[in-house]
């Protein structure tokens, strides 16, 4: 999917060396990159279908809050390629930690999934273009129940030894806790470094801020979020959105942690696609500016 890259975030490397020094010392890191999923991950588990200038003005406003990294759409046609040419700046892919999911969610095993990938990591290096990796259902499936860190794991590092610069963590349902994102973040740390990882939370049982606190922790230094918690899970009845883009800054700030994002703009950007889709916000944060 292409992303949209606002600013000038340090790479990789510089990334790699704040999260190193965090998980050292056990302190918080000093920046943290948000990458905020809402006009892709949000909107599309959305009941209803948004028109492209909703969707552009949404991406736009984004862009204008100091958000680094918008992911701004989704392709679901095999033919990679010429989507590629399609002038995506970066592109993801998505994986999972159970054979059940990764069944129903694209109709392979885990194994023939990877298999896939290493087609669009070619096309993407050709073009030399960075490749994201997510695995989803990392602390649970709405199928198998609990995941086995050691999958993660072992996922994570298949994704990240073909050449993704970076794995996103999924809570895809939001059964974690931070006891469960504690144990599974200890055995995936191990095979992946910490400055390549991000965290990405549903708040489905109200945990995602205190998972992704334990991440930070940890020394992941890189978070995804929705704006107004846009989205949920198709495969999981209940399933709330992702964790909040300004709740989530709302938090960092109080730790005093540098984002680069404008909180206010962020909470107008939440207001205006919330109004397009007749929706309420699920920001905490939202609701309480309201209230004031
Ligand atoms: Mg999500």
């Amino acid at each position: 999917m292409p992303r949209c890259d606002t600013g000038s975030a340090p790479r990789d490397g510089a990334w790699a060396q704040v999260s190193s020094a965090a998980a050292a010392t056990g302190a918080y890191p000093k920046r943290v990159k948000v990458v905020e999923v809402g006009p892709r991950d949000g909107l599309q588990n959305e009941k209803n279908i948004v028109p492209t200038p909703v969707k552009i003005n949404l991406i736009n406003m984004l862009s204008e809050t100091g958000l680094q990294v918008i992911e701004a759409t989704s392709f679901v046609s095999p033919k990679w390629v010429p989507q590629v040419a399609a002038g995506a700046k970066e592109v993801s892919i998505f994986g999972a930690a159970s054979e059940r999911f990764t069944e129903k969610n694209i109709n392979c095993s885990i194994e023939e999934s990877l298999e896939r990938f290493e087609e669009v990591m070619k096309a993407a290096k050709e073009v030399n273009i960075p490749v994201r990796g997510y695995v989803s259902c990392v602390l649970g499936c709405p199928y198998e129940g609990k995941i086995s860190a050691a999958k993660v794991a072992e996922v994570s590092k298949k994704m990240y030894s073909m050449g993704c610069y970076e794995i996103s963590l999924g809570d895809t349902i939001g059964v974690g806790t931070p006891g469960s994102m504690k144990e599974m973040l200890t055995v995936v740390m191990k095979e992946v470094p910490v400055g390549a990882l991000a965290v990405h939370c549903h708040d489905t049982y109200g945990q995602a801020l205190a998972n992704i606190l334990v991440a930070l922790q940890m020394g992941v230094s890189v978070v995804d979020a929705s704006v107004a918690g846009l989205g949920g899970c198709p495969y999981a009845q209940g399933a709330s959105g992702n964790v909040a883009t300004e709740d989530l800054v709302y938090m960092l700030n109080g730790l005093g942690i540098h984002t680069g994002v404008d909180l206010q703009k962020l909470m107008d950007t939440g207001t205006f696609i919330c109004n397009a889709l007749n929706r309420k916000t699920n920001s905490k944060v939202s609701q309480a500016s309201c209230r004031l």
